[in-house]
Protein backbone atom coordinates (compact mmCIF):
# COMPACT_ATOMS: atom_id res chain seq x y z
CA UNK A 1 0.00 0.00 0.00
CA UNK A 2 1.22 3.23 -0.79
CA UNK A 3 1.99 5.89 1.80
CA UNK A 4 -1.22 8.07 0.93
CA UNK A 5 -3.26 5.07 1.01
CA UNK A 6 -1.46 4.32 4.48
CA UNK A 7 -2.60 7.81 5.41
CA UNK A 8 -5.79 8.09 4.28
CA UNK A 9 -7.09 4.41 5.48
CA UNK A 10 -5.59 5.69 9.11
CA UNK A 11 -7.36 8.90 9.20
CA UNK A 12 -10.91 7.17 7.91
CA UNK A 13 -10.63 4.20 9.68
CA UNK A 14 -10.42 7.15 13.07
CA UNK A 15 -13.11 9.34 12.22
CA UNK A 16 -16.49 8.77 14.37
CA UNK A 17 -19.48 7.71 12.64
CA UNK A 18 -21.19 11.14 11.56
CA UNK A 19 -17.83 12.88 10.63
CA UNK A 20 -16.88 13.17 6.67
CA UNK A 21 -13.07 13.96 5.68
CA UNK A 22 -12.81 16.54 3.09
CA UNK A 23 -9.62 16.21 1.78
CA UNK A 24 -7.54 19.30 1.54
CA UNK A 25 -5.79 18.93 -1.35
CA UNK A 26 -4.52 23.13 -2.46
CA UNK A 27 -0.70 22.54 -3.38
CA UNK A 28 -1.06 19.03 -4.56
CA UNK A 29 -0.50 17.35 -7.71
CA UNK A 30 -3.62 15.55 -9.66
CA UNK A 31 -2.42 12.37 -9.40
CA UNK A 32 -2.57 12.39 -5.77
CA UNK A 33 -6.38 13.76 -5.81
CA UNK A 34 -6.66 10.73 -8.13
CA UNK A 35 -5.06 8.31 -6.04
CA UNK A 36 -7.00 9.10 -3.14
CA UNK A 37 -10.64 9.10 -5.78
CA UNK A 38 -9.87 5.50 -6.54
CA UNK A 39 -9.65 4.49 -2.28
CA UNK A 40 -13.24 6.07 -2.58
CA UNK A 41 -12.76 9.87 -1.41
CA UNK A 42 -14.64 11.97 -2.86
CA UNK A 43 -14.63 15.15 -1.31
CA UNK A 44 -11.86 17.55 -1.71
CA UNK A 45 -11.01 21.23 -0.69
CA UNK A 46 -8.95 24.04 -2.73
CA UNK A 47 -8.26 27.25 -1.76
CA UNK A 48 -6.80 28.83 -4.82
CA UNK A 49 -8.87 29.38 -7.74
CA UNK A 50 -6.45 29.03 -10.83
CA UNK A 51 -4.54 26.06 -9.20
CA UNK A 52 -8.27 24.52 -9.03
CA UNK A 53 -9.55 24.83 -11.94
CA UNK A 54 -6.20 23.00 -13.96
CA UNK A 55 -6.32 20.20 -11.67
CA UNK A 56 -10.62 19.84 -12.13
CA UNK A 57 -9.72 20.00 -15.95
CA UNK A 58 -7.05 17.05 -15.68
CA UNK A 59 -9.42 15.18 -13.20
CA UNK A 60 -12.73 16.02 -15.07
CA UNK A 61 -13.41 12.22 -16.22
CA UNK A 62 -13.87 11.93 -12.71
CA UNK A 63 -17.90 13.00 -12.73
CA UNK A 64 -18.92 12.78 -9.50
CA UNK A 65 -15.51 14.44 -7.15
CA UNK A 66 -17.10 17.05 -5.24
CA UNK A 67 -15.10 20.44 -4.68
CA UNK A 68 -15.32 22.37 -1.90
CA UNK A 69 -13.86 26.16 -1.99
CA UNK A 70 -12.65 26.68 1.38
CA UNK A 71 -9.93 29.78 0.90
CA UNK A 72 -10.72 33.51 1.44
CA UNK A 73 -13.51 34.30 -1.24
CA UNK A 74 -12.95 37.68 -3.10
CA UNK A 75 -15.38 39.10 -4.73
CA UNK A 76 -14.49 38.94 -8.13
CA UNK A 77 -13.78 35.45 -8.08
CA UNK A 78 -17.56 34.76 -6.95
CA UNK A 79 -18.65 33.45 -10.36
CA UNK A 80 -16.29 31.18 -11.35
CA UNK A 81 -16.10 29.39 -7.85
CA UNK A 82 -19.65 29.19 -8.06
CA UNK A 83 -19.48 27.51 -11.74
CA UNK A 84 -16.48 24.88 -10.39
CA UNK A 85 -17.40 24.07 -6.72
CA UNK A 86 -20.65 23.07 -4.83
CA UNK A 87 -19.83 24.44 -1.51
CA UNK A 88 -18.39 27.42 0.18
CA UNK A 89 -16.93 27.12 3.40
CA UNK A 90 -15.69 30.82 4.76
CA UNK A 91 -18.95 32.73 3.75
CA UNK A 92 -17.43 35.76 6.67
CA UNK A 93 -19.74 38.46 5.45
CA UNK A 94 -23.23 39.77 4.82
CA UNK A 95 -21.93 41.21 1.25
CA UNK A 96 -20.00 38.23 0.38
CA UNK A 97 -23.04 36.24 1.10
CA UNK A 98 -25.52 39.06 -1.05
CA UNK A 99 -23.35 38.88 -3.42
CA UNK A 100 -23.02 34.70 -4.28
CA UNK A 101 -26.65 34.80 -3.42
CA UNK A 102 -27.28 37.38 -6.58
CA UNK A 103 -24.52 35.66 -9.19
CA UNK A 104 -25.99 32.17 -7.83
CA UNK A 105 -29.59 32.75 -8.89
CA UNK A 106 -28.30 34.51 -12.37
CA UNK A 107 -26.45 31.19 -12.46
CA UNK A 108 -29.81 29.30 -11.35
CA UNK A 109 -27.23 27.30 -8.60
CA UNK A 110 -28.18 26.77 -4.78
CA UNK A 111 -24.64 26.36 -3.34
CA UNK A 112 -24.00 25.15 -0.25
CA UNK A 113 -22.30 27.33 1.85
CA UNK A 114 -20.96 27.72 5.60
CA UNK A 115 -20.86 30.79 7.62
CA UNK A 116 -17.24 31.37 8.99
CA UNK A 117 -17.67 32.37 12.62
CA UNK A 118 -14.60 34.19 14.11
CA UNK A 119 -15.59 33.38 18.28
CA UNK A 120 -12.21 34.77 19.22
CA UNK A 121 -10.03 37.74 18.37
CA UNK A 122 -7.75 36.68 15.31
CA UNK A 123 -6.48 39.96 13.64
CA UNK A 124 -5.26 37.28 10.35
CA UNK A 125 -8.94 35.91 9.91
CA UNK A 126 -11.94 36.83 8.69
CA UNK A 127 -15.63 35.77 10.28
CA UNK A 128 -18.49 37.05 11.71
CA UNK A 129 -18.17 38.42 15.09
CA UNK A 130 -20.75 36.88 17.24
CA UNK A 131 -22.51 40.33 17.86
CA UNK A 132 -22.52 40.80 13.90
CA UNK A 133 -24.03 37.31 13.82
CA UNK A 134 -26.79 38.22 16.10
CA UNK A 135 -27.75 40.98 14.16
CA UNK A 136 -27.14 39.93 10.59
CA UNK A 137 -28.48 35.74 10.44
CA UNK A 138 -32.18 37.26 9.63
CA UNK A 139 -30.39 38.71 6.60
CA UNK A 140 -28.41 35.74 5.56
CA UNK A 141 -30.79 33.62 6.35
CA UNK A 142 -33.51 35.41 3.89
CA UNK A 143 -31.05 34.77 0.89
CA UNK A 144 -32.95 33.18 -1.91
CA UNK A 145 -30.12 31.27 -4.05
CA UNK A 146 -28.00 29.78 -1.08
CA UNK A 147 -28.26 27.01 1.05
CA UNK A 148 -26.87 27.88 4.82
CA UNK A 149 -24.96 24.33 5.31
CA UNK A 150 -23.85 24.91 8.65
CA UNK A 151 -20.90 26.53 10.33
CA UNK A 152 -17.45 27.17 10.07
CA UNK A 153 -14.03 27.86 12.29
CA UNK A 154 -10.34 28.25 11.90
CA UNK A 155 -9.07 28.46 15.41
CA UNK A 156 -6.36 31.14 15.68
CA UNK A 157 -2.82 30.12 16.01
CA UNK A 158 -1.11 28.68 19.78
CA UNK A 159 -4.48 27.53 21.40
CA UNK A 160 -4.14 24.97 24.10
CA UNK A 161 -5.92 21.65 23.97
CA UNK A 162 -8.26 23.11 26.35
CA UNK A 163 -8.76 26.43 24.21
CA UNK A 164 -9.52 24.37 21.47
CA UNK A 165 -12.22 22.01 22.48
CA UNK A 166 -13.78 25.53 24.26
CA UNK A 167 -14.05 27.39 20.87
CA UNK A 168 -14.92 24.03 19.26
CA UNK A 169 -17.64 23.10 22.02
CA UNK A 170 -18.56 27.13 21.01
CA UNK A 171 -18.82 26.78 17.33
CA UNK A 172 -21.31 23.56 17.63
CA UNK A 173 -23.61 25.77 20.06
CA UNK A 174 -24.02 28.35 17.29
CA UNK A 175 -24.39 25.67 14.92
CA UNK A 176 -27.58 24.53 17.11
CA UNK A 177 -28.43 27.90 17.89
CA UNK A 178 -29.13 29.01 14.19
CA UNK A 179 -30.33 25.82 13.28
CA UNK A 180 -27.67 24.43 11.22
CA UNK A 181 -26.63 21.14 10.70
CA UNK A 182 -22.98 21.33 9.22
CA UNK A 183 -19.92 22.30 11.16
CA UNK A 184 -16.47 22.93 9.33
CA UNK A 185 -14.02 22.50 12.46
CA UNK A 186 -11.18 20.49 12.58
CA UNK A 187 -7.77 20.63 9.91
CA UNK A 188 -4.74 18.33 10.76
CA UNK A 189 -3.46 19.39 14.03
CA UNK A 190 -6.42 19.20 16.20
CA UNK A 191 -9.44 16.97 13.56
CA UNK A 192 -9.63 14.55 16.47
CA UNK A 193 -10.35 17.43 19.26
CA UNK A 194 -12.86 18.92 16.57
CA UNK A 195 -14.92 15.74 16.00
CA UNK A 196 -15.46 15.16 19.62
CA UNK A 197 -17.34 18.49 20.08
CA UNK A 198 -19.67 17.93 17.53
CA UNK A 199 -17.61 18.44 14.13
CA UNK A 200 -19.40 16.74 11.00
CA UNK A 201 -16.74 17.51 8.07
CA UNK A 202 -13.21 17.83 8.89
CA UNK A 203 -10.52 19.76 6.96
CA UNK A 204 -7.68 17.42 6.57
CA UNK A 205 -4.59 18.27 4.28
CA UNK A 206 -0.81 17.90 5.48
CA UNK A 207 -1.70 14.51 7.47
CA UNK A 208 -3.32 13.17 4.67
CA UNK A 209 -1.10 13.98 1.74
CA UNK A 210 1.81 14.32 3.74
CA UNK A 211 4.38 16.98 4.45
CA UNK A 212 6.75 16.09 1.16
C1 LIG B 1 -4.99 24.50 4.25
C2 LIG B 1 -6.27 24.49 4.99
C3 LIG B 1 -6.69 23.37 5.72
C4 LIG B 1 -5.83 22.13 5.88
O1 LIG B 1 -4.80 22.38 6.76
P1 LIG B 1 -3.83 21.20 7.24
O2 LIG B 1 -3.27 21.73 8.51
O3 LIG B 1 -2.83 21.01 6.17
O4 LIG B 1 -4.68 20.00 7.47
C5 LIG B 1 -7.92 23.41 6.33
N1 LIG B 1 -8.71 24.50 6.24
C6 LIG B 1 -8.34 25.60 5.56
C7 LIG B 1 -9.27 26.76 5.50
C8 LIG B 1 -7.12 25.63 4.91
O5 LIG B 1 -6.76 26.73 4.25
Amino acid sequence: MSRLAERYHAITGELPRGVSLLAVSKGRPAAAIRALYELGQRRFGESRLQEALAKQESLADLCDIDWHFIGRLQANKVRPVLKAFSTIHAVDSLPLAERISRIAAELQLRPELYLQLKLLPDANKGGLEPEVLASQWPLLQALPSVHWRGVMLIPPLGLSEPELRGLFCSGARWADQLGLEGRSMGMSNDWPLAAECGSRIVRVGSSLFGLD
